[in-house]
């Protein structure tokens, strides 16, 4: 018997459901990708994403290889390319992780119909979460159907049951006769962010192993710390899913000690997004807690949103964290919370706009952990303190104590040392003439002042 694996966001050979049930049940497997069409309409084949996607297909491809199998790789519709393949394959099955997305849950209704119109059977593997239950979702009981406060997920999430991780397979059969289409290459995209990160499943264990044995002990301790730059960086790795979240969880709490417990505590942001979304597609573009904001619009806004994007606010540590987007692709999560607020509250723009704008550059943009990470900031989402705005300065004064995040990303600071550079404002007329730098687009009282008004505080 043939059995299709069809590959998401599940790029690895470790731990692979899908592809464990399909190995145990049939002789030989298809391991499947398929460019997705709808993917590219959506805007979501963004130019850092694609990129690190091409690692990860050649890597996946490679690993395949290794143990006799090989990568096949479609473009096209999803479930119309994979129907083709099972006919072609001659297999009576297709294994998939289970996606909470709309989008994903979409293709899960097509692939049944699809597959069933050649005679294939679909089945749908725990999740791309940390899977307590199919994804990652823990059912809440006493009639919701999600959590909405992450503290009592955290603990229900906590006391559930961890499935053991699986070993990637030695040998993997692929038919013969299948045609491919050619791997992509990073070589070949163009506009991505020039410090971005290497993706696939070889360096996503290799970052992991180095950071278990040199970060994990002082994560509790430094993962705020901006210039110190000690979380792990694994986000894209547990976004495109060349690591599985549980073997993560696993092999922190085999370390155990409060860093890895801050750890695991934070991978569980990720499932718990992924919940919420999972119960309410919706809240991908529309509040999850419906407000009346009128956001700010017009000419003005526009004027500060660019400077926003481009790291020009005149506020040194949010422009080095935008800066930081551009650069690599990637954010530390202190510096998203303080821009988010910045953009949201402080110049109070509608959240949607910095989110897209965060999914166009971020390797590990992700509808649910973006969206509804933008909503809690912007105090539409689950926060409990809607109304909370993060000071930028003070922000930079207790997470970049000496500013050398700012230093490291706005150049034309450097010369001012120690935390001075957090507010070039206040440096005599001369000195501060001498930077090329730009003033404050707002002052943040009045920021304030604004952002209270239109929410209706005192
Ligand atoms: P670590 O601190 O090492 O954490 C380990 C893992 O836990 C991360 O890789 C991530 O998978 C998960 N995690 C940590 N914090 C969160 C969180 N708040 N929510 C969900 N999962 C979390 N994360 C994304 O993966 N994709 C996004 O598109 C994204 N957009 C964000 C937008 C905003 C406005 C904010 C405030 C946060 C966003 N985050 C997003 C969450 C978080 O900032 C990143 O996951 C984290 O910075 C990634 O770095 P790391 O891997 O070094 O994290």
């Amino acid at each position: 018997t043939v059995a299709i694996v069809l590959f998401t966001s599940d790029l690895r050979l470790h731990d692979h459901p899908p592809l464990h049930s399909a190995l145990a049940s049939a002789d030989e497997v298809v391991p499947l990708f398929v460019l997705d069409d709808g993917v590219g309409a959506a805007g979501f084949a963004t130019p850092n994403r694609r990129a690190f996607l091409a690692d990860c297909l050649r890597d996946l491809d490679a690993g395949l290889r290794e143990r006799g199998g090989r990568l096949i790789l479609r473009e096209g519709e999803a479930a119309e390319e994979a129907a083709r393949v099972a006919s072609e394959a001659g297999a009576d099955s297709l294994h998939v992780a289970a996606g909470v997305s709309a989008y994903a849950q979409r293709r899960e209704e097509r692939l049944r119909e699809a597959l069933a119109s050649v005679g294939s059977r679909l089945s749908v593997h725990d999740a791309v979460g940390t899977a307590v239950a199919p994804g990652g979702v823990v059912p809440s009981g006493a009639g919701r159907d999600h959590f909405a406060v992450f503290t009592p997920y955290f603990r229900r999430w906590s006391g559930e049951g961890l499935r053991s991780p699986f070993r990637a397979p030695r040998a993997v059969r692929v038919p013969q006769g299948l045609g491919s289409a050619a791997l992509p290459s990073r070589a070949g995209v163009r506009g991505l962010s020039p410090g971005l990160a290497e993706g696939g499943e070889t360096e996503g264990r290799r970052l992991f192993a180095a950071w278990r044995r040199q970060g994990l002990a002082a994560y509790e301790d430094r993962h705020d710390d901006l210039a110190g730059d000690a979380t792990s960086r694994l986000s894209p790795h547990l976004h495109f899913g060349t690591l599985s979240p549980t073997e993560l969880v696993h092999r922190a709490r085999a370390a155990g000690g409060p860093g890895a417990e801050a750890f695991v505590r934070q991978v569980c942001w990720r499932d718990f997004h992924h919940q919420v979304l999972a119960a309410r597609p919706a809240a991908s573009r529309s509040d999850y807690r419906p407000r009346q904001d009128r956001w700010r619009t017009g000419r003005s806004a526009e004027e500060d949103t660019a400077a926003w994007k481009e790291g020009r606010t005149g506020y040194p540590v949010v422009d080095a964290a935008m800066r930081q987007l551009l650069h690599e692709g990637w954010m530390h999560n202190r510096g998203r919370l303080l821009t988010a607020s910045f953009l949201a509250k402080t110049l109070y723009v509608d959240w949607r706009t910095g989110a897209r704008h965060f999914l166009e550059l971020l390797v590990d943009g992700d509808i649910a952990n973006n969206q509804l990470n933008w909503q809690w900031v912007a105090g539409t989402g689950t926060d409990s303190r809607p109304n909370r705005v993060l000071n930028p300065v003070t922000q930079a004064r207790r997470y970049d104590p000496e500013g050398a995040y700012v230093r490291r990303w706005v150049p034309e600071l450097a010369g001012i040392s120690g935390p001075a550079v957090h507010e070039p404002w206040k440096l005599p007329e001369r000195e501060r003439a001498r930077y090329d730098y730009p003033e404050p687009v707002v002052a943040l009282p009045e920021g304030l002042a604004r952002f209270k008004e239109a929410r209706g505080l005192d």
